[in-house]
């Protein structure tokens, strides 16, 4: 969440994790701490988006157009992002979202990639008005891609997260915690302000 208190796909993918990250952050104001792992990510996934560039796109679809590093804002669902990619096939009026991640391709996407696509599938339908029916993520330098479908019920889960991110800010309602306490141990504030799963 910015400055203006609108949502990214960030706060999307920590309220995915644990709600209560959501609370911790912007109702008590206590920011997390990125890791040096998280830093070391970043700053690698900055490098490697313009090398991504270079790659070869999925040769089975159809674009007549590339856009890179995009920002996206819906004042409508008070999201924004920036999209690593967008393919654009202009005769069908379709948008394809997609990211770009360094490292070996696991034999399915998870949920947080997932998520990720279906938040910028939402936005890249609002904002430039194609439709979006399915993202990618390649994983490189192994130039594996994987895809998601990205249909109604996607879009209305994430539109439902969404309502429930800006309840915990606007009503300050301490929230239920993770759907495993296996999330707790990897987390910033786990024994510091937070006890965790039961607490
Ligand atoms: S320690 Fe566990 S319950 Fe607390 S915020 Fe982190 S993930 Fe959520």
């Amino acid at each position: 969440m910015n400055r203006l208190g609108v949502l990214s796909i960030k706060d999307v993918l920590n309220y995915n994790y644990c709600p209560r990250i959501v609370y911790f952050e912007y109702v008590l104001r206590i920011p997390q701490r990125r890791t040096v792992k998280e830093d070391a990510g970043l700053e690698a996934h900055n490098n490697f988006v313009p090398r991504a560039k270079r790659n070869r796109m999925e040769k089975r679809l159809t674009y007549d157009k590339k856009l890179f590093n995009l920002p996206l804002h819906s004042p409508k669902h008070n999201l924004q992002t920036v999209v690593d990619c967008i393919l654009i096939d202009s005769k069908e009026n379709m948008a394809i979202p997609m990211q770009f991640k360094r490292g070996k391709a696991p034999s399915c996407l998870y949920r947080t990639m997932k998520f990720q696509l279906v938040a910028e599938a939402l936005l890249i339908e609002e904002c430039l008005g194609f439709s979006c029916p399915f993202g990618l993520v390649k994983f490189l330098p192994e130039e594996k891609t994987l895809r998601t479908e990205i249909g109604f019920e996607q879009k209305e889960e994430l539109k439902y997260q969404l309502c429930k991110i800006n309840d915990v800010v606007r009503s300050e309602m301490y929230p239920e915690g993770p759907k495993t306490q296996n999330f707790c141990t990897d987390c910033c504030y786990f024994n510091k302000i937070c006890q965790g799963y039961e607490s």
